[in-house]
């Protein structure tokens, strides 16, 4: 049995858990205090508010057990933010900086505040379904980083060693390639 941790302090823990729920031999757990994580095998960091979620990190003292976990770390959308070394429009809010990368908040304007594209993915077989939310892009990446999605030209999936980051939310469809994808970097 895989047990993958939820960052469950805001946003939408409850699309990645319902998710996982459908894929065998996964046991799904809401993390919500710092000594969960010395139990699980991977951790998600769901969509949400990066500014409040980047809060509730400290407040909880969750950033040092975060940054010393050794198992697969996936990000979407806000938990993509927070995984970033900086972001590039946002001077405040803290990161965890474990992904070499530069992100822009909001970046496809309110224009395309919400929508949905499907596209080649590199770790993939076939065009996955993106579904974007007010989501970031990736800017700048450092040559440890490995690009795996692309939209418009425009960077909205990394990989650096067993840490994901993703500006779409793979929760928020029916197709559960993306999630298996993540699971079958738990060693
Ligand atoms: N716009 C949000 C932020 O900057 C992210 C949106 C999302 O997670 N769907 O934190």
């Amino acid at each position: 049995m895989k047990k993958v941790g939820v960052l469950d302090l805001q946003g939408g823990v409850e699309e990645h858990i319902n998710l996982l729920d459908k894929i065998d031999n996964v046991e799904s757990i809401r993390i919500k205090k710092a000594e969960q994580i010395d139990s699980i095998d991977a951790l998600i960091l769901p969509g949400g508010e990066s500014t409040t979620m980047s809060k509730l990190i400290k407040k909880y003292n969750l950033s040092e057990k975060i940054k010393n976990f050794k198992g697969p770390i996936w990000g979407t959308c806000a938990g993509l933010i927070l995984l970033s070394k900086k972001i590039e429009n946002d001077e405040k809010t803290e990161t965890l900086k474990l992904l070499d990368i530069t992100v822009k908040r909001n970046a496809f304007g309110s224009q395309l505040n919400s929508f949905i594209k499907k596209e080649k993915i590199s770790v993939l077989q076939y065009p996955f379904e993106m579904v974007f939310i007010r989501a970031p892009i990736i800017s700048k990446t450092n040559n440890n980083v490995e690009i795996i999605a692309k939209t418009n030209d425009k960077i909205v999936g990394i990989k650096q060693g067993n840490i994901i980051g993703t500006s779409f939310h793979p929760e928020l469809t029916n197709d559960k390639s993306f999630h298996e994808y993540f699971l079958s970097l738990i060693k």
